[in-house]
């Protein structure tokens, strides 16, 4: 039977809950199951970790063999194939020597600090990677009217396509839409990358990007494909401006016109509190009051003083220096611990170890406030969500920003920073926000956040009821991709 539906291939370096590091993983695995509900053919295409098992997620090899032109040689790579848990949506996996270790970045994690924010030993992988997409396509019976790139893991799909893949009959037709989940890491390295890839040179893109002597392939991604999109529209807006355009402000002007915000939803399934199979106790909108038992349940599970009048303040994060973190000081605990502020804190996360460091020393000097958990542990996550009182965000930037989102779904009530997709989901109705970016604000805000928690009992269940009731489902989000998917099929 012919397949008349529009065909739409996501490709990423991450996707929850078979491979995740953080937001990308989120929307990689939450997108596609909205698009299948709007009738559309969406699949995804990943590189097979070393990490993802097999026999859980029941990987089938369907393609053996294929081949991939690198620099040196032919390299040969499988393709496995499963569906994404919980849908239909078919998910493509690569595989090759490349993508065989543990972590899914070879670097620690990514965003490896201001001045070196792309992750130079992933760039021969990403790049082999997106070779590979390519040549899966050819070898599969599906050819793609659209192929969304995320990030610049993938965004030399474009270059190739401009390219090496120019007149190739299967390919030459296919739109690129390509998103940007967080401009600060960018992929940078030597123009050398041009020439081993027998790229051409002399392309507009490339004599762009070689002025300032790298090849950066968040640049390339800008530039070649059909359309770009970024995941909020405050951040669409503010990635214009030198401040927030981590040196890109520039190229991304010369494509203002094509640059979109779409605001992520939340896979609601995934993070609902009446469901939630990892947390203590259920409960919803029409039961908030049963969120106290998963709260007094961390508190005891931590180590922390239980007690249901102090504030439980939570974050879970990637430990970069994007996230906020110098603003939790040694002199701003102890204020908290000196004064004393009711609240304790709980931080889940993992990331670059100056923070890691300073946050655990933070947490042996104040052991009844301030409790720190250095992993990444789902479970964990998803009882702070449940068991704390507010959510802290206190980033430098965020493009869109999960977590207050995901927050405001268990009745958590978000704190967060004014800044990129912070300001397009939270506000006075369901939290509380500061703009300057010192400790000082953020004192203060949470102190004003403490006061309603602690003497306006009517007004901070509010607060929680309109954060729980907020619809962050992927509908809204779906239609207006779909919308670009439609612009990009009338494109010339
Ligand atoms: P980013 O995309 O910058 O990582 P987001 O707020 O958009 O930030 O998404 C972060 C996602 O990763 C959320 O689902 C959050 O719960 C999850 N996450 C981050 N760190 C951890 C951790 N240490 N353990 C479990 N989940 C984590």
């Amino acid at each position: 039977m012919k397949n008349n539906k529009t065909k739409i291939l996501i490709a990423a370096a991450e996707i929850t809950p078979i491979a995740k590091v953080g937001g990308l993983g989120d929307v990689i695995g939450a997108l596609p199951r909205a698009l299948k509900k709007l009738n559309l053919d969406a699949r995804v295409i990943i590189p097979f970790y070393g990490l993802i098992e097999k026999n859980k997620y029941q990987l089938k090899l369907i393609k053996n063999n294929i081949k991939v032109q690198t620099k040196i040689a032919a390299e040969l790579i499988g393709l496995w194939q499963t569906t994404l848990p919980g849908s239909e949506v078919p998910v493509y996996l690569i595989e090759h020597n490349f993508f065989k270790g543990q972590n899914i970045y070879s670097s620690q994690f990514s965003g490896v600090s201001e001045l070196y924010p792309s992750d130079l030993i992933d760039i021969e992988k990403f790049v082999f990677f997106s070779r590979a997409i390519l040549e899966s396509i050819k070898a599969l019976n599906f050819k793609p009217d659209v192929i969304h790139l995320n990030d610049w893991h993938t965004a030399a799909v474009t270059l190739f396509l401009k390219t090496l893949y120019k007149k190739d009959p299967g390919l030459k037709k296919i739109k690129t839409l390509y998103t940007i989940h967080n401009l600060a890491n960018q992929g940078i390295t030597d123009p050398q990358v041009i020439k081993l890839n027998k790229i051409n040179p002399n392309l507009a893109s490339i004599l762009e990007d070689q002025k300032d002597k790298n090849i950066n392939f968040m640049v390339q991604g800008i530039l070649n494909s059909s359309l770009i999109n970024t995941v909020s529209p405050t951040y669409a807006r503010e990635i214009l401006t030198k401040e927030y355009g981590a040196g890109l402000e520039n190229i991304l002007a010369l494509r203002n016109q094509e640059l979109y915000g779409i605001l992520n939803g939340l896979d609601t399934d995934f993070f609902n509190p009446a469901t939630d199979k990892f947390i203590k106790q259920g409960y919803s909108p029409k039961t908030p009051e049963k969120k106290m038992a998963n709260k007094l349940y961390l508190q005891q599970k931590l180590g922390l003083p239980q007690n249901k009048n102090t504030a439980l303040v939570g974050l879970v994060s990637r430990f970069v220096w994007q996230k906020g973190l110098e603003l939790i000081t040694e002199k701003f605990v102890r204020a908290i611990h000196e004064f004393p502020l009711p609240c304790q804190f709980v931080f889940l996360g993992t990331g670059e170890k100056r923070y890691e460091t300073a946050l655990v020393k933070l947490a042996k000097k104040y052991p009844n406030k301030f409790n720190v958990q250095i992993k990444f542990d789902e479970k964990l996550a998803h009882e702070i969500y449940a068991g704390s009182d507010i959510f802290l965000v206190p980033s430098l930037f965020e493009p869109c920003g999960l977590t207050p989102m995901i927050a405001m779904r268990y009745g958590s009530v978000p704190l967060v920073r004014s800044t990129g997709g912070l300001k397009d989901t939270v506000n006075n109705q369901v939290g509380f926000t500061f703009k300057k970016f010192n400790s000082n604000e953020l004192g203060k805000t949470l102190e004003k956040a403490l006061d309603i928690f602690c003497h306006q009992p009517k007004i901070w269940r509010q607060l929680q009821l309109n954060g729980m009731k907020q619809d962050f489902s992927w509908g809204k989000s779906a239609r207006q991709y779909l919308k670009l998917y439609k612009k990009l099929l009338n494109k010339k």
